[in-house]
């Protein structure tokens, strides 16, 4: 199987489904290779991807020179549309709803609020991006909404705690985190215990052929207290919720240790990198 048949095939997914859809495994598939082939000629998708944005600049010619975006070179300028990067802010938009006839203060636009989510005015309270203090996520607007209705109606309810939060970025490979990272407790006087397991060692990476990344688990070393979990990796923008649960009902890394999880799956993963806290993980 030639390098071109393979391109052309990787080019027609990309047609099919944007980059995403572009795996060595579908490129094998698409044009009946053995599995190897795709792996030999491109090694990992980023290779292949970068083996198409080379073919489509090859394939522009002339056009190429009219793509060039003010003095950069054409390429570079093809290259900027191919990789665009938006990245919009987000700001407090608290400057006229009013807060003048308040007692509150804020603070660059935040508002103050107690861990119930109350203002310095008695019975007005703040929720979402416009909190002081806390991080502008939709899941924490959220839940610091659920915390007041709660509260307000006599339902039970728990303050939102800074350190529970999930933290996620939709990157290939995702990012999922919670907790402190090792240098933060460390920071903190905690006696610092960590695991780390890569996902190399996972069956279902390997089903997805996706084994980039790992699980790091930062426990304290007395009681076992898990104070953060970092995931890089396939599906950690999902998994990390397990570790948020964990953390939320105090569950020790020894509990983690032994909660048996299913297997192939991704949060088998969890498994490993609680055990290798204790040198225990048995898929290293
Ligand atoms: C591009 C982008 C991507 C994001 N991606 C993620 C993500 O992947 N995951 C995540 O967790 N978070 C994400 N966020 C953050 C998330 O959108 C916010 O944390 C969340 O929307 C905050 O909710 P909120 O209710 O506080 O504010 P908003 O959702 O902004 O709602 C505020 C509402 O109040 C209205 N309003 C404003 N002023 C007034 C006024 N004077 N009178 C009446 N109404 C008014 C607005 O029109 C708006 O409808 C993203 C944000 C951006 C900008």
């Amino acid at each position: 199987m030639t390098r071109r048949a393979l391109l052309d095939a990787a080019g027609a997914l990309l047609d099919t489904g944007g980059p995403d859809a572009v795996t060595l495994r579908e490129v094998g598939a698409r044009t009946g290779v053995s599995r190897s082939a795709p792996y030999r000629h491109f090694a990992n998708k980023e290779t292949l991807l970068t083996a198409l944005a080379t073919n489509a600049m090859n394939q522009l010619g002339d056009t190429l020179e009219r793509l060039a975006i003010g003095d950069d070179p054409p390429e570079q300028s093809l290259r900027a549309a191919l990789l665009s990067l938006v990245a919009i802010g987000r700001a407090p938009r608290t400057y006229d709803v009013g807060l003048d006839k308040t007692s509150i203060q804020v603070d660059r636009g935040f508002v103050p609020t107690n861990e119930w989510m109350e203002t310095t005015e008695p019975g007005v309270y703040a929720i979402g991006d416009v909190v002081a203090g806390l991080p502008q996520l939709a899941h924490v607007g959220a839940m610091s909404g659920l915390v007041v209705a709660a509260k307000l109606s006599g339902k039970y309810a728990r303050p939102v705690r800074r350190d529970r939060i999930p933290g996620c970025t939709y990157t290939d490979p995702s990012i999922g985190s919670v907790g402190l990272t090792e240098a933060q407790a460390k920071e903190k006087g905690y006696q610092v215990k960590v695991g780390k397991f890569p996902f190399v060692g996972n069956s279902k990476a390997t089903i997805l052929d996706s084994h980039d990344g790992f699980v790091k688990v930062v426990a304290d070393a007395k009681y076992g207290e898990i104070l953060g979990v970092h995931i890089i990796g396939p599906g950690a923008t999902e998994i990390i919720a397990e570790c948020v649960t964990a953390m939320e009902l105090e569950a020790t890394v020894e509990s983690m240790m032994f909660t048996i999880h299913a297997h192939p799956t991704l949060s088998e993963s969890l498994l490993d990198g609680f055990s290798s806290v204790e040198g225990m993980a048995i898929n290293v």
